[in-house]
């Protein structure tokens, strides 16, 4: 049983004493830990103040598959870094979700275009094919 010095009186007091028999003040030993916060207690503001994704990747893919409406996410996706940085946020965010969604929309019309393509082109050699092999 250790023995802990009063700060109030002075007196020598049992740690395991909540009050100092001699003054009635709470011992230091005793009290509590000092509240601690939760560790990702800090994280939390840190994620939601976090700057949007620029979807600048997404836009190059899209300009490489078609180059006049590629243009078009690419702009909103280099808006968006210049927006955050001017604080901005708002605006920077609706930037960014534009060039995710005109993205999308390009890659989607662009890969629909080749298929398309592709189908047609295929099936032109096929008839070009049975042109030849029916004169046989
Ligand atoms: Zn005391």
């Amino acid at each position: 049983m250790a023995l802990v010095q009063c700060k109030e009186c002075g007196q020598d007091v049992s740690s395991q004493a909540a009050v100092c028999p001699h003054c009635g003040a709470p011992i230091q030993a005793y009290a509590l830990p000092p509240y601690a916060p939760p560790t990702n207690y800090a994280k939390g503001p840190s994620k939601i103040k976090s700057r949007p994704d620029s979807q600048l990747v997404w836009a190059i893919l899209a300009l490489f598959l078609c180059m006049p409406l590629g243009i078009i996410p690419l702009v909103y996706a280099l808006q968006v870094d210049s927006l955050w940085n001017e604080g901005r946020e708002v605006e920077a965010r609706l930037k960014a979700t534009k060039a995710k969604s005109w993205s999308k929309m390009i890659i989607f019309l662009a890969i629909a275009f080749w298929v398309l393509f592709i189908v047609i082109y295929v099936g032109a050699l096929a008839w070009m094919i049975s042109l030849t092999t029916s004169t046989y």
